[in-house]
């Protein structure tokens, strides 16, 4: 069985991730992955914003990291893109990003829901304390709505983040699933498996089983990330998600070239 193309991965840049983009790459081709694509945290309109992405006077280092891995292993094909925060009023500095390199496609995350507080910041857990749980999901997938109504995205990235720690809310949340689905779907925005949730607390995949069938059943696209901020995590817990897809439905995956779709069988 061959892997579906890893579309999320970071680099040094970004400040807590470690290894090259050709330390990465390397890793795709031993363990037999014939796509990737690097997607490093996005800079912000202002540098100090927090501290865990890239200057913006590091992109253009970024670029030209991804393309050094594009002349090292020419064997692999290596997408060149950005995870980028999703915050309400922003969308004129994303498309002033989009316009700086020719991105082959942007996974469009929340982390914030609020200017000050990114919900899965380990050293602000004690904020999850403070607040209803169901009230804090209820903020990021209002969000995340809008991410996908803002046709900013080819991918909206781990569905959803707010489980990372394991705090759950003990109401449904199905009608929050749906309506981010509902605006996914009527955008054509894909969601991604992501591998990276079995590392932390929740030690699940993002999105749950139950998002992930929601989406089949209104058509969402799917892509795969391991969200890996080391070389050694590239791929990781792939077949376990090639699994779950299959298990809701899905026969297919997507990947991108110059930010148009093409569809894979899984
Ligand atoms: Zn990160
Ligand atoms: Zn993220």
């Amino acid at each position: 069985m061959s892997l579906p193309a890893d579309l999320h991965m970071h680099t040094p840049l970004c400040r807590h991730a470690v290894g090259e983009p050709v330390d990465y790459a390397r890793h795709a081709l031993a363990i037999g992955l014939s796509e990737i694509g690097f997607s490093d945290h996005s800079p912000m309109p202002l540098d100090d914003f927090d501290n865990w992405r890239m200057f913006d006077r590091q992109l253009d280092d970024y670029v030209a990291k991804v393309r050094l891995a594009q002349r090292e292993f020419p064997q692999l094909t290596i997408r060149l893109a950005l995870e980028v925060d999703y915050l309400p009023g922003h969308e004129d500095w994303i498309r002033r990003l989009a316009a700086r390199h020719p991105w082959d496609y942007f996974i469009g995350s929340v982390h914030y829901v609020s200017d000050s507080w990114d919900i899965d910041n380990p050293a602000k857990l004690s904020e999850w304390k403070k607040r209803d749980a169901f009230g804090v999901w209820s903020a990021y997938f209002d969000r995340l709505a809008m991410a996908a109504e803002s046709k900013l995205f080819e991918v909206i990235g781990h569905a959803d983040l707010p489980k990372k720690f394991g705090i759950r809310p003990a109401q449904d949340c199905t009608p929050l699933y749906e309506k981010f689905l509902a605006a996914a779907a009527k955008a054509g925005c894909a969601i991604e498996l992501n591998t990276a949730g079995l590392r932390k607390d929740c030690k699940e995949i993002y999105p749950s089983r139950e998002l992930l069938g929601l989406a089949f059943q209104k058509n969402v696209p799917i892509t795969f990330g391991s969200d890996a901020h080391a070389p050694a995590e590239v791929g990781m817990d792939f077949a376990g998600a090639v699994a779950l897809a299959r298990t809701v439905g899905y026969t297919e995956t997507t990947r991108f070239n110059q930010r148009q779709a093409e569809a894979a069988w899984l």
